[in-house]
């Protein structure tokens, strides 16, 4: 099981979640309540296809068209963020306000992602945008590596 995060936490996020719909003009539903659930049972990275399975799991209504239609508005109202490592899928995190900057490290063979905590590259963005007087709205660090069964085989079991 996935590690629960902190409720006071998720709250909070479904609660931005729930005014960011409601200024749309868009309804908070059982089924958004369902995926937005689903996202906080994840453990790392997933993809839109995982988080459907997630989410039926919790709530058997939810439909695939409902997960592909909410996902952009999460990561609009800043709930997950998407996590672009150069694949054709896309992978989406939880994205807590809180949390300091991530690297993601990939394995350049199975894909497996890793995040790193990388405070010096928030500093960076910040010192890089004020000498030039600009804000930040985003950055990333991306690193190609080799994970450990591919340093112990020579190759990875892919991932599914
Ligand atoms: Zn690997």
């Amino acid at each position: 099981m996935a590690k629960r995060k902190n409720s006071k936490q998720v709250e909070e996020a479904w609660n931005g979640f729930s005014s960011y719909l409601t200024s749309k003009g868009l309804r908070v539903t059982g089924q958004r309540r369902g995926i937005f659930d689903a996202i906080f049972n994840q453990k790392g990275h997933f993809t839109a296809e995982q988080l459907l399975a997630r989410a039926r799991e919790l709530d058997d209504t939810v439909s695939r068209a409902t997960v592909y239609r909410s996902l952009p508005l999460l990561v609009e109202s800043g709930v997950v963020r998407e996590v672009d490592v150069g694949h054709d899928n896309k992978f989406y995190t939880i994205n807590l306000s809180s949390e300091i900057f991530k690297a993601q490290v990939v394995c350049s063979d199975c894909e497996k992602i890793f995040e790193i905590d990388a405070p010096f590259m928030e500093w960076y963005g910040k010192t890089v945008s004020q000498n030039l007087g600009l804000d930040v709205k985003d950055q990333r660090l991306q690193v190609q590596a080799e994970c450990p069964e591919f340093r112990r085989q020579g190759t990875c079991l892919k991932q599914a």
